[in-house]
């Protein structure tokens, strides 16, 4: 057992030896203001852990960025979602570095990138430049940050990839973030894990209260339990400057002295990001939307961000134990918070049981499942869930009611929907949609063939069948029909769409393409007369914006410009 953990130990520190290869000053800051971030290396997000920094802007967009290496640019993109516009640029090391969320490129990329645009007559488009086209030079003016795709708010996505596209946290690489605050923590958790274990004289989860001592250090009351037991954690990390809630850098948990899991927020893969859904607690995030990290690793969970682990982080408790459980949680800079928890070994009379609902769907995880249900046929895939499960099913009419939101699914699911009692007029304008907490039906990537509709989901919920025959609305925003308009520098229509929402647009003057940008969060499209398509004095603009289901619009009016 000694040799064990020798060897262990070694194994250990070889690793972080590895850590060393990663090279320093070389990459220089992106950005000429200071690096606060918004968001860390890590961080759990919706599906997926977070992976670069979300670097603060001073709430405005246009910072310029600078290269922080030489390279040359391997892909553009640029889509209405997601990255927005995003540059990925390989280093001669081996190392891509990757800038989302841009207002513009520098304008020899900004040229390229139109250029390639117009040819393509889109404005979302995705290219791969070869033979080092593109390349930049360390600290050349390579783009400026924005709040372009899924950004909440002006900052610049930033991150290291290795030479196999694995997201690196960008600090190993010797970016300096001050950081003196102590990492915070919201929440302890109990979780009895085997069938007949329990803890606190219950066989589910159960809330720790938090003592804080004089050093700022946690101590919990006692838990007593038998069977294996597991711990989680709701946990932050602020660095200076901001008081955004951002991801703790290590956790690990012992006992005794001894360690039984770490995890370390250091790299991991695109492929396994969405088992975070695993990894955290996904029930109590949907009902109390806090991230809890669960300690130990349940079946199904390949993360690699666990680096270390005895018995999968659980412990095995019998009656008259008595120890001591330790969670410590460190920052990039070594500030640590500890929380001690005393755990007792007692058999309990009647503890609570587990709570279980069964239903009449019970779905092994490693095997496929068809279920019908009224006009609904639903498959479920092997490993869409990551364990055995009851579902809760009800079909009513158009409507299925598909579980709760209170579980993840990996793969997705597919759910066929019968509507041969439309008529044919109707039957090409429905989808099916997910309702979102409102009640509206959130247009679902609905695929037709003959009256079956088909889509594929990936959260549990009430999906219906939806009816959408209301064409877009567009309205010319900056300009009136008829009239000059010669000071303008852009050109705005706002287009909007109920229901099954806005699929494809497409603008021209005097019937030559022009590109327009398609900003979803303000459903504004934008034309800049600086591309110079705009040459004539008058001028008439068409604008046909199609919905999910087909319906369209076209608009057109008439201005002049000299
Ligand atoms: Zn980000």
């Amino acid at each position: 057992m000694k040799q064990y953990i020798l060897s262990a130990t070694l194994f250990f520190s070889i690793l972080a030896g590895a850590q060393q290869d990663v090279p320093q000053d070389y990459f220089s800051n992106p950005l000429e203001i200071p690096l606060i971030l918004s968001g860390n290396f890590g961080e759990l997000r919706s599906n997926h852990f977070h992976s670069g920094l979300d670097i603060k802007t001073q709430q405005k967009e246009g910072a310029t960025i600078l290269a922080p290496a030489d390279g040359y640019i391997t892909r553009l993109k640029v889509s209405h979602y997601g990255y927005g516009k995003a540059m990925y640029i390989q280093h001669p090391n081996g190392y891509t570095t990757v800038y989302a969320h841009l207002q513009r490129y520098a304008n020899a990329i900004e040229d390229y990138v139109k250029q390639k645009q117009y040819e393509k007559e889109s404005f979302e488009f995705e290219d791969f430049p070869e033979n080092k086209l593109l390349s930049v030079k360390k600290g050349e003016v390579i783009g400026y940050t924005g709040n372009s795709g899924s950004s909440g708010g002006p900052h610049l996505h930033f991150e290291i990839r290795d030479a196999a596209s694995r997201p690196m946290n960008p600090l190993l690489f010797g970016i300096e973030i001050p950081d003196t605050k102590v990492p915070l923590v919201n929440s302890v958790f109990v979780y009895p894990v085997g069938d007949s274990a329990y803890a606190n004289n219950s066989g589910n989860r159960s809330k720790l209260r938090l003592i804080k001592q004089k050093d700022g250090n946690y101590t919990t009351e006692k838990v007593s339990a038998l069977g294996k037991i597991g711990f989680g954690i709701s946990t932050y990390d602020q660095q200076n400057g901001a008081s955004n809630k951002n991801g703790a850098y290590q956790i690990k948990t012992a006992v005794n002295g001894s360690e039984k899991f770490k995890v370390l927020f250091e790299k991991f893969t695109f492929a396994e990001t969405r088992y975070l859904n695993r990894y955290m607690d996904y029930e109590y995030f949907e009902t109390n939307k806090s991230r809890v990290q669960k300690l130990f690793r349940q079946d199904n969970n390949p993360l690699s961000v666990i680096v270390n682990e005895d018995d999968n982080g659980y412990i095995t408790i019998e009656d008259g134990f008595s120890s001591d459980y330790t969670i410590e949680i460190t920052d990039y800079k070594g500030n640590t918070v500890s929380i001690t928890i005393p755990i007792e070994g007692k058999t309990e009379e009647n503890p609570e049981p587990k709570d279980l609902k069964e239903t009449d769907h019970f779905v092994y995880h490693k095997q496929g499942t068809a279920i019908t249900k009224g006009k609904f046929d639903i498959y479920i895939p092997a490993e869409s869930l990551y364990e055995n499960t009851y579902l809760a099913i009800e079909a009513k009419g158009d409507t299925l009611t598909f579980h709760e939101d209170i579980i993840p699914i990996h793969k997705n699911i597919t759910i066929s929907v019968d509507a041969s009692n439309y008529e044919a007029t109707d039957l090409s304008k429905l989808y099916i949609g997910r309702l979102n907490y409102r009640g509206q039906p959130y247009y679902n990537s609905t695929s037709r063939s003959g009256n079956k509709l088909t889509t594929r989901v990936r959260t549990f919920g009430t999906y219906t069948l939806a009816i959408d025959t209301t064409p877009p609305t567009v309205k010319a925003v900056n300009f009136d029909d008829g009239k000059w308009i010669s000071s303008n520098k852009t050109l705005e229509m706002k287009i909007e769409d109920d229901l099954s929402g806005i699929s494809s647009y497409r603008a021209t003057v005097n019937g030559k393409y022009i590109l327009t940008e398609y900003n979803y969060k303000t459903d504004l499209l934008t034309y800049d007369f600086d591309d110079d398509i705009v040459k004539d004095t008058e001028n008439n603009l068409k604008l046909i914006v199609v919905d999910n289901v087909g319906n369209s619009t076209t608009f057109e009016a008439t201005f002049f410009r000299k």
